[in-house]
């Protein structure tokens, strides 16, 4: 990747002063992600001064292997939920997938965090040789008292200004959506502790809009208006962190003044018209349209709170 791009980390006050910003701009609820956020060691630090003295609804996306030692060493307070990952229901498969032993290792911060009362989703990517044994991966997190996110793998483009990055052979990767979609249909039905809804489901089955027809009306992308992407070096891509047209140093301008500049509110209307929206299925992207409509919202939180699956 271009050095541009990589940059540089922010300290541990810049972090905090962006999270004062986001607060001021009124942003309720806020995820660690990365790349790995355990790997930074003043992650529990961050996680306290958001999750308790600010009171946002505070999450992580990891890979889980450095957990453990996370839950063991630190008092970890302030985070209500865990978004991690795991694609098979047994430690040979996942490890081997993986290139790394994280399998028992995320097993061990279940149990930790369920003792903390912190919520744990598994995401789960569903590949064309791992798509037979959701069963057992749902069966795996109800066993475990987990939620689960199923989404099908993606050929991911990520376009910066000088160049394209995409991973090479995914296309042998993807499984068939419309298998996958009858899957989680059937699977719904049989376990509760599925996240992934009627509305995500169609989504991903038709694609988000791109140019110039639309492939699905039920949602567009509302990422740019619902998402703010900061990364690692303080700047923020608009509309999304996979094509980030525009970029914004927040470090530089309050984060107010970049969300309500013209430029960003310009891009907002374009929601998912861009051409390289075409067959879009990100799913940060879907889960923060979905609070704009009515319709959509009341299928993925309400009835799913109802039924019992959201806890
Ligand atoms: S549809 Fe996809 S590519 Fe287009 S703005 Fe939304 S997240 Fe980005």
């Amino acid at each position: 990747m271009p050095e541009s791009i990589l940059g540089t980390d922010m300290t541990t006050e810049q972090i905090k002063y962006l999270i004062d910003e986001l607060a001021n701009l009124g942003v309720l609820a806020l995820s660690f992600t990365g790349g790995e956020p355990t790997l930074r060691k003043d992650l529990p630090e961050l996680i306290y001064y958001t999750g308790v003295e600010h009171g946002f609804v505070n999450g992580m996306a990891t890979n889980g292997y450095l957990l453990p030692k996370l839950f063991k060493e630190h008092k970890i307070e302030g985070l209500d939920f865990i978004l991690i990952s795991l694609d098979y229901p047994t430690a040979e498969l996942h490890d081997k997938m993986r290139g790394l032993k994280t399998f028992d290792r995320i097993i061990e911060s279940i149990y930790l965090a369920n003792k903390l009362d912190i919520k744990v989703i598994i995401s789960t990517v569903v590949m064309k040789d791992n798509i037979h044994l959701m069963d057992d991966i749902c069966k795996l997190a109800e066993k475990l008292g987990c939620s689960l996110e199923i989404y099908p793998c993606e050929d991911i483009i990520r376009d910066y200004p000088d160049k394209s990055y995409h991973i090479k052979d995914i296309q042998d990767m993807i499984p068939d959506i419309s298998i996958w979609g009858n899957q989680i249909r059937i699977l719904r039905k049989k376990y509760h502790n599925i996240l992934t809804d009627p509305v995500s489901i169609e989504v991903v089955e038709k694609g988000f809009g791109g140019y110039p027809q639309y492939n699905q009306k039920i949602l567009r992308c509302h990422v740019a208006e619902a998402y703010i992407f900061i990364s690692h070096d303080g700047f923020i891509s608009y509309p999304c962190k996979i094509h980030p047209i525009k970029r914004f140093n927040a470090l530089k301008y309050p984060i107010s003044t970049i969300y309500n500049s013209h430029e960003v509110k310009e891009i907002m209307k374009m929601h998912d018209n861009y051409r390289f929206c075409d067959n879009c299925r990100l799913g940060c992207a879907i889960a923060s349209s979905i609070p704009t409509r009515w319709k959509t919202l009341y299928a993925k939180y309400i009835k799913g709170f109802i039924d019992g699956g959201l806890r």
